[in-house]
């Protein structure tokens, strides 16, 4: 086999197995399996009409978020992924939301929800079809399904395979058995299909409160599988729901809802973290009964694993997140720090680069915690392909050149990109008086130091080679002012330019145009790789609050000079600061005349190395 070949081999090899499900799908595809499908035209609520027939051969996934927080990157791999799945074989990804339990969605949490998917790039429109009315619209909210829900419950007990138990919630608990001892069948387990109607029937009336009956799947008291142990399929619970109003006193359980809620909307993968493992039996067996009773269609929508998303350095639990929010450890949902899909779009993350993250990380069925660098890399790869370049001096120091000439000003031309010179120069005033970074000038230079210090040249990038011939200090003695003097003919793209070899190279801008803004340094939320985790160097602790991990000084505000050009940017426009790193104006504060820039992400990497200390 020549070289060739066998590179593309092992790439094809690596990236087949990085993504098992699409495997699924594409044999699923050969099998024709979907095709086989007929839609048998059940009357059913209008949101199951507006899903339309199955597409003969095509595939539907659906991202089902509880509307109960908001996203954060773990959703964004699973929305890739469904979204991304459904795309590439030419399907449809449904949104759905999953607010079957009255008690928590709120109407805030659907629209940021709705905007995230949407900033990511993706749509739930299908495409316009001539000859059909309408275009799909895949927007489904899983309470419009309760009517189907309380009907399938009630086949379920008429071919009894559901019955009312009156247990206490106590009672339950011990009869469920362990992982290691079968459970005891409830003594209300033989009540007569129509007296376990009756009782549902009251229950849907309101006559008992909340915990005093609950209906069970009747399958087996004694599998090994706790989870095929009857387990709960509706609750009374006298709660209004933000969509039903007070319609129902019966909730399904989120176990009993999900198949039914895939089932009604053609799904045929239906794709899922790997917490959901053990309930697939479950899954498999209620769509059986209901399709055996003539309820559904087949081929019934499968259910697949993957491992959720864990990155270090932050944490992906719906529960920290609000707690931070809510304790005020951070600004709100949408800080910057924070790993949800609203700060990372304030921080300025580009989508795409969450798409790109998606495919790297890609999709298996083992455990894993990817590192937080790779993110960041990812985002500086698609920042440095898309941001164009400006300068800024974050800790200004005066440059005065004392042989150019009072109130004389020019033009030096700056590349838009390196790497894209279609992107054309920008003129950048050159005056007397310049800032420059303060780190870019040393008293005493230290070994190796090539930038300014008495007597030294440097180049002004894009400007002229200036000699340092002293500097200022303040009444405390700090340097206020570095004074030079410019070679004339040394300016940056004129003949005279190769003529000097210096080795330092310095940004700066022009103290007379420059513009002073707001400048956000945003580092990582927390210090250590794993917040809350017991500490290496004490094997006999334990977990400790994630909160004493957060690291002090995960954002510091300064006042910076811009270059002239950055005055009047739009919101969300995202640059690289020459030898910075990325920023981007602020969604929120940023006006045109008065930016405020937050940074993205630093141009290296300043935290590998020993977890927790910053080179
Ligand atoms: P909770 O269970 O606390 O409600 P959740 O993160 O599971 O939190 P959902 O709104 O149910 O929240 O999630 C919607 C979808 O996103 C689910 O299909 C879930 O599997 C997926 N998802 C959630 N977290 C991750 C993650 N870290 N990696 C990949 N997918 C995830
Ligand atoms: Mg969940």
């Amino acid at each position: 086999m020549n070289p060739d070949t066998a590179s593309k081999d092992a790439n094809s090899a690596a990236l087949a197995s990085t993504n098992f499900i699409r495997n699924i799908i594409e044999s699923d595809l050969t099998a024709g399996k979907h095709a086989a499908r007929r839609w048998s035209g059940l009357p059913g609520p209008a949101d199951q009409q507006r899903a339309g027939p199955p597409d003969p051969a095509r595939i539907r996934t659906r991202f089902p978020p509880e509307p109960n927080g908001y996203l954060h990157f773990g959703h964004a791999k699973s929305i890739c992924l469904n979204f991304g799945l459904a795309q590439d074989y030419g399907g449809r990804c449904h949104l759905r939301f999953d607010d079957t339990n009255p008690e928590k969605e709120e109407r805030e949490y659907v629209d940021s929800i709705v905007d995230s998917v949407r900033w990511l790039g993706f749509s739930w429109d299908g495409p316009v079809v001539e000859g059909q009315p309408a275009r799909e619209d895949n927007l489904y909210f899983a309470s419009n399904y309760f009517d189907w829900m309380v009907r399938f419950a009630e086949y379920l007990i008429a071919s009894g395979h559901a019955y009312v138990d009156s247990q206490s919630a106590e009672e339950m608990r011990h009869s469920r058995g362990t992982l290691t001892e079968a459970g005891r069948d409830s003594p209300y387990r033989q009540r007569s299909p129509e007296e376990n109607m009756d009782l549902f029937k009251r229950m849907q009336k309101g006559e008992f409160p909340d915990g005093t009956h609950i209906l069970r799947a009747k399958i087996d008291m004694a599998s090994a599988n706790i989870n095929l142990r009857d387990p709960a399929i509706y609750r009374i619970r006298h709660a209004s729901h933000h969509n039903t109003g007070d319609r129902w006193c019966v909730y399904p359980m989120y176990t009993y809802a999900h198949p039914i809620e895939d089932a009604l909307e053609n799904i045929t993968h239906s794709i899922c973290t790997l917490e959901f493992a053990d309930q697939r039996p479950f899954y498999d067996w209620l769509l059986e009964r209901l399709a055996e009773g003539g309820l559904l269609q087949r081929p019934l929508p499968r259910q697949i694993e993957f491992s959720r998303l864990n990155l270090t350095y932050i944490v992906l639990s719906k529960r920290k997140l609000i707690q931070l929010v809510e304790e005020k450890h951070v600004a709100g949902w949408d800080d910057p720090r924070l790993p949800t899909l609203v700060g990372a779009r304030r921080r300025g993350y580009p989508a795409e680069g969450f798409l790109l993250f998606a495919e790297r990380v890609g999709v298996s069925r083992s455990d894993s915690l990817i590192d937080y660098a790779l993110l960041e890399d990812t985002m500086r790869e698609v920042l440095n392909e898309s941001a164009e370049r400006r300068v800024a001096v974050l800790d200004p120091l005066k440059l005065i050149i004392d042989n150019y000439p009072q109130g004389q000003r020019e033009e030096c031309f700056a590349p838009n990109h390196p790497l894209k010179p279609e992107l054309g120069k920008r003129a950048m005033p050159f005056g007397r008086e310049l800032w420059i970074e303060r780190e870019d000038f040393m008293v005493e230079p230290s070994k190796g130091y090539h930038r300014l210090y008495p007597g030294n040249t440097a180049r002004l990038r894009y400007g002229y080679v200036v000699k340092c011939t002293g500097f200022d200090r303040d009444p405390s003695g700090a340097v206020n002012a570095v004074h030079c003097d410019y070679l004339p003919d040394s300016k940056s793209g004129t003949p005279g330019a190769d003529t000097y070899k210096v080795k330092g190279n310095l940004h700066w801008v022009s103290a007379a145009d420059a513009c002073r803004a707001e400048v956000r340094l945003y580092d990582r939320l927390f210090a250590v790789p794993s917040p809350g985790a017991r500490r290496e160097d004490d094997p006999e602790g334990v977990d400790r609050d994630f909160r004493e991990d957060i690291n002090p000084n995960s954002m510091q505000v300064i006042h910076a000079w811009l270059e002239s050009a950055l005055k009047d940017v739009d919101a969300e426009q995202r640059f690289q600061f020459e030898r910075h790193g990325y920023f981007v104006a602020d969604r929120v504060d940023s006006k045109a005349g008065a930016p405020v820039f937050n940074r993205t992400v630093t141009l290296r990497d300043s935290w590998s190395g020993k977890p927790g200390q910053r080179k």
